[in-house]
């Protein structure tokens, strides 16, 4: 990992919250349920100096099966409590639009990573993108973005998938943080 890492960008279900039962959406607040492990993963990055940003694939919107209010709500929950424990997201960006739309920023596209690079004004050298899915990891590569998986989500899944990988895997957020912030070289 590298030492001089300063923005790590995250995926959203199966990274933070676990991913929802039924539709697969989480479509109201009361349907996001953190991971164990990764509020105080988060805080632990925060902690450190990182900026986090949050890059989520969230077609129910372009499938009609939520409101983009309905997703706003449930972000603005989600930075609530991230921010009560110590851990503020500085920013959460998301795809709304359906597969067939063919936009460019549905994971695995590299669109919604770039955003974060480019608002974060921090190099793609020092930042670091992770993930639970290969989407992640692919629009990460496109970005030219280092990544790591954790193995919450499909993660486990994935590292089966991808096989002798080079990408870390770390069971998950608060010890990726942990791997993180270790690593790290003094300010
Ligand atoms: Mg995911
Ligand atoms: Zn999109």
């Amino acid at each position: 990992m590298q030492s001089g890492l300063r923005h790590v960008i995250l995926d959203r279900d199966g990274v933070l919250n676990r991913e929802a039962e039924g539709s697969g959406y989480v479509r109201e607040p009361s349907e996001f349920h953190w991971l164990p492990g990764a509020l105080e993963g988060l805080a632990t990055l925060r902690r450190a100096g990182l900026r986090l940003t949050v890059v989520t694939n969230q077609s129910g919107v372009g499938r009609g099966l939520m409101t983009l209010e309905q997703l706003a709500a449930v972000h603005a929950r989600m930075q609530e409590e991230a921010s009560a424990h110590g851990a503020a997201l500085d920013a959460v960006l998301f795809c709304p639009h359906a597969p067939e739309a063919g936009c460019s920023c549905r994971k695995p596209a590299p669109g919604l990573i770039q955003a974060a690079l480019g608002r974060s004004g921090i190099a793609a050298a020092d930042s670091i993108a992770v993930g639970d899915d290969a989407r992640d990891l692919e629009a990460a590569a496109r970005a030219g973005v280092a990544s790591a998986l954790v193995r919450t989500g499909k993660g486990r899944r994935t590292e089966a998938l991808l096989g002798d990988t080079r990408v870390p895997a770390y069971d998950d957020l608060l010890q990726l943080a942990r791997a993180i912030v270790g690593n790290r070289s003094p300010a």
